[in-house]
């Protein structure tokens, strides 16, 4: 390991699309694959008085798209969490949301519950070991400053929902939908890190439009807003 790595707070992003508006607005430059010959890539910096490094899950070499999801989520904050030795894991991303929920285009969640909507062991104990439930502190000084809600963020592998997957939704009070969130919460639980997920919705669950389009049209919005976001909570004393 080099210590040169080591950061008080790792930012942990899916996407390099989501992460680029904040490489910008952080001034972080690149280090290379997270881990040698593997696609996750590293971004380390300084900002707001806090060393920060920035992991995205790198582009599927098969395929040649981000490699999203919650398999990757688990293994790259895994990966993460022990190269950096972050004080604080922040996993920042877009997000499906409700507008049962009073959810719109561009607003910004910081949830302090994480579920997985699509794992399903109906046997004793099992049942509530497959949901994975994770709850956090609410941080409602750090929602004040960057303008967010509270709520429940479900994570599953699939970006469209089934109808069951809609009445979970219902039923929990869902506010975001994605597909990493609770994978990196699972992650922060077992290494004894500090947690908080910042999610900014791009496209509204319950609508009838494809959800690809609608994500496609929103997601400059809400990446910038995302972006200033994660800035505005690092200007805090969030550590
Ligand atoms: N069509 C896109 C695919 C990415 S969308 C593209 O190729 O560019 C999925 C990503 O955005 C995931 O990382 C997930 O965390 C987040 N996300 C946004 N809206 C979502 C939704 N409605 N359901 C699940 N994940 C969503």
């Amino acid at each position: 390991m080099n210590e040169r790595d080591l950061a008080d707070c790792l930012i942990h992003v899916a996407m390099q699309g989501e992460a680029q508006p904040m490489i910008n607005a952080l001034g972080l430059r690149h280090n290379g694959s997270l881990e040698r010959a593997y696609p996750a890539q590293l971004w380390i910096g300084a900002a707001h008085a806090k060393s920060i490094a920035l992991v995205t899950h790198g582009i599927d070499p098969t395929h040649q798209c981000d490699r999203l999801g919650t398999e990757t989520a688990m293994l790259v904050a895994h990966l993460g969490i022990h190269r950096i030795k972050p004080r604080l894991l922040i996993n920042a991303g877009t997000c499906g949301g409700f507008k049962s929920q009073g959810g719109a285009i561009g607003d910004v969640y910081l949830p302090t519950r994480f579920l997985f909507h699509d794992h399903r062991m109906p046997l004793p104990k099992f049942e509530g070991y497959a949901m994975g439930e994770i709850t956090i502190a609410d941080r409602p000084e750090l929602r004040s400053a960057i303008g967010a809600k509270p709520g429940t963020c479900s994570t599953g592998s699939s970006l469209d929902a089934t109808p069951d997957e809609l009445a979970f939704f219902h039923r929990e009070s869902v506010t975001c939908k994605d597909m990493e969130a609770a994978s990196v919460a699972n992650a922060a639980r077992d290494s004894a890190t500090q947690f908080i997920a910042v999610k900014v919705v791009t496209d509204i669950v319950e609508h009838r439009e494809v959800v690809a389009d609608e994500f496609l049209r929103n997601f400059a919005r809400a990446t910038a807003q995302l972006a200033m976001a994660v800035d505005r909570l690092l200007r805090t004393s969030i550590l």
